[in-house]
């Protein structure tokens, strides 16, 4: 049985001020919550902050991105060893937006995602197909050789967690249907159980990412290869955020 995990990528957005209001009206909502994973992905500025509004609580707490390398001359990285010592525990790789803006490729997603496995930390890789492969009938295509570049090599596959997130749904309010993405997602295990073993495909989280809201959810986690969501816009608003992830739960109505 895999756990659910519902990570918000704040990407730029929120101060280390705004992060602990954030959380001052967020976490007495979601605390304690036993049968589901949950994760904030702040900026680095705001990631302490986010560390200490969060003690004591199972929310958990995310960066953006990490560099390869222990330490070096790499001006504007962070390494996975620092994020770890102030209390991160997931890592966002290889997001389209680093591979769109900030030239990441599979190769370096795929070293990025291997530094995180062995730093002992959660990276979260992020694939995913753009508008024009999809309709030019390549999404399989793409999937398949982002999945064997982007995720080759693991020494604890199953300990990563993957985002498939369609380019043409990220903040673009054009969410994936349920169906759309469960084939998806169902492609992307069949391709890990090719790389590595079916047990490791059965044990790999797989998150839906592109314009989750709150009433779209619960439909989406009803798939059998759906194990969570990576939510940008939408994680940004406290009470928001909280209904999407009590998307199965009476309480999220009441918010
Ligand atoms: C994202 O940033 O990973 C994302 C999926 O964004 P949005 O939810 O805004 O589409």
């Amino acid at each position: 049985m895999r756990k659910p995990i519902i990570a918000g990528n704040w990407k730029m957005f929120k101060t280390a001020a705004e992060t602990r209001a954030f959380v001052r009206t967020f976490r007495p909502k979601v605390d304690n919550l036993k049968d589901r994973e949950v994760v904030l992905c702040a900026p680095f500025t705001s990631l302490w902050a986010l560390v200490e509004e969060l003690k004591g609580s199972q929310v958990a707490v995310g960066a953006q991105n990490a560099h390869w390398e222990e330490k070096g001359a790499y001006t504007g990285e962070v390494a996975v060893g620092m994020l770890k010592e102030i209390g991160v525990r997931y890592v966002v790789v290889g997001h389209s937006e680093r591979r769109q803006y900030f030239g990441e490729t599979d190769a370096t997603v795929n070293k990025r995602t291997l530094a995180v496995l062995a730093g002992g930390l959660t990276p979260i890789s992020c694939i995913g197909e753009t508008l024009q492969e999809r309709e030019s009938n390549q999404t399989f295509k793409v999937l398949e050789r982002q999945v064997r570049e982007s995720l080759k090599g693991l020494t604890s596959p199953a300990d990563g967690v993957i985002a498939y997130e369609p380019v043409w749904a990220i903040g673009t309010g054009k969410t994936a249907t349920p169906a759309q993405a469960e084939e998806a997602h169902n492609f992307i295990r069949k391709e890990f159980a090719k790389l590595y073993t079916d047990a490791t495909a059965q044990a790999v989280r797989i998150l839906y990412g592109g314009s989750v809201k709150p009433d779209n959810m619960a439909s989406l986690m009803k798939q059998k290869d759906i194990d969570g969501g990576l939510v940008g816009g939408a994680s940004l608003e406290a009470d928001g955020f909280a209904r999407i992830v009590l998307y199965d739960r009476q309480a999220a109505a009441a918010i």
